[in-house]
């Protein structure tokens, strides 16, 4: 009798202690840091569109921990590169309707009604041959899958300006990079968070380039380390920092070719002069798709063109249509540069030529020209300003705060 109440408790006390591992493993250490992630209030945290596509697609992910690979068949599996079922309940426990079973060295999870899946892992995780920090979430929504990695402000960051500017470049033209990019972040995160979107940013030139932890370099992480926090300011709200390769000797109001986004009373993206020329460049584009685009958009047969001009900003052409009739088309450069699909460098065309079937332009920059002009930022640096100064020459009238400042105010 003693020995049965004793086994009782001993079964019990094992039980007991597994349920113990188990929650403190799977649970505590897994959901006190993911689902804190999970929580949109914090700004600590950005969602970073990987991919996206339609649901027939398989997404592989792997990681030194946990590989997760799933399609939508009837009974998708789920492969483990350790084998460790603890990794495996840290999706179980933040996911609890996951239907899943264990078979022949397999995990089968019935993804059929499921809208949302995290993937977690001890170190990274690897998606396309890039290796990402933080967590992986897959969201199902209208027949398509978003691939969204949620990771630390900071760390994606340390991916992003080595991949927005030569890692090689003076430290303090690195330093303002980082903070017009964790700017530029904060703006993304507020506005698409004020929409309910499902992520903040994309992963490419859409918002910045984010490759993963590979991209990571000393200088660049340094120079967002030791610019922590700062953001930049006006009229006490984040600005639109927005940046490009290089001007051509000044940069461009913002407000004229984004007057979607951008009024003509932020300051902040006045046109100023730069010290550094801009690099020159030569675009060919065919006389025939220069006539296709005039027919297009100004709804007109094209017979011939007879002149090209630029002036200001303005490209102008005069071409022959019916009746012996001559139209005057004018369009501005950034206009031009988006319907010939950035094969023109930049807004700055200094000239335009016909030359038998081809239209040449040439001009100097590289970029939309708007805002922080990356060459005229190393050039600042070397010459001995600091990061201040380059930002408050490239971004007038705003002002450097921290970001726990900002959101303290709110
Ligand atoms: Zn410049």
């Amino acid at each position: 009798m003693y020995i049965r109440i004793l086994i009782f408790f001993i079964v019990n006390f094992i039980v007991f202690y597994f349920y113990l591992v188990i929650s403190s493993y799977g649970y505590n250490v897994y959901r006190s840091n993911f689902m804190s992630l999970l929580n949109q209030e914090s700004y600590d945290v950005i969602r970073v569109l990987i991919d996206s596509g339609y649901i027939k697609d398989r997404i592989d992910l792997k990681g030194s921990n946990i590989s997760l690979r799933y399609s939508l068949k009837k009974y998708p599996s789920i492969y483990q590169g350790s084998n460790n079922l603890f990794n495996f309940l840290s999706i179980v426990y933040n996911y609890p309707y996951l239907d899943y079973y264990y078979s022949e060295n397999k995990y089968y999870i019935n993804f059929e009604d499921i809208s949302d899946v995290l993937v977690l892992s001890n170190d990274f995780i690897e998606y396309k041959n890039r290796k990402y920090r933080g967590i992986m979430r897959i969201i199902f929504k209208d027949h398509k899958y978003y691939l969204i990695n949620y990771v630390s402000l900071e760390d994606y960051l340390k991916a992003v300006v080595p991949s927005e500017m030569p890692y090689t470049w003076s430290i303090e033209a690195l330093k303002a990079q980082a903070i017009a990019a964790r700017t530029y972040a904060i703006k993304m995160m507020l506005t698409r968070r004020s929409k309910n979107e499902i992520f903040d940013v994309y992963s490419t030139v859409l918002d910045q380039a984010y490759y993963g932890i590979d991209y990571e370099k000393d200088t660049t992480n340094l120079a967002v380390d030791s610019t922590k926090g700062m953001i930049l300011v006006f009229n006490n709200e984040p600005i639109w920092a927005l940046y490009h390769s290089n001007c051509g000797g000044f940069t461009i109001d913002g407000y004229l070719p984004f007057a979607k986004t951008v009024s003509k009373e932020d300051y902040y993206l006045s046109s100023v002069k730069c010290y550094y020329p801009g690099n020159t460049w030569v675009s060919k584009i065919s006389l025939y798709e220069i006539k296709d685009l005039l027919k297009k958009y100004t709804k007109r047969e094209v017979y011939s063109i007879n002149s090209i001009s630029v002036n200001s900003f303005k490209t102008t052409f005069i071409y022959q249509t019916v009746n012996n009739t001559f139209v005057n088309y004018s369009i501005y450069n950034w206009e031009l540069r988006k319907l010939l699909n950035y094969r023109i460098k930049s807004p700055f065309i200094d000239k335009v030529s016909i030359e038998k079937d081809w239209v040449i332009f040439e001009g100097k920059g590289n970029g939309h020209g708007v805002g922080m002009c990356q060459y005229g930022a190393n050039y600042m640096a070397k010459a001995g300003y600091s990061y201040v100064q380059i930002l408050n020459h490239y971004y007038p009238n705003s002002v450097l705060i921290n970001l726990t400042d900002y959101f303290s105010k709110k």
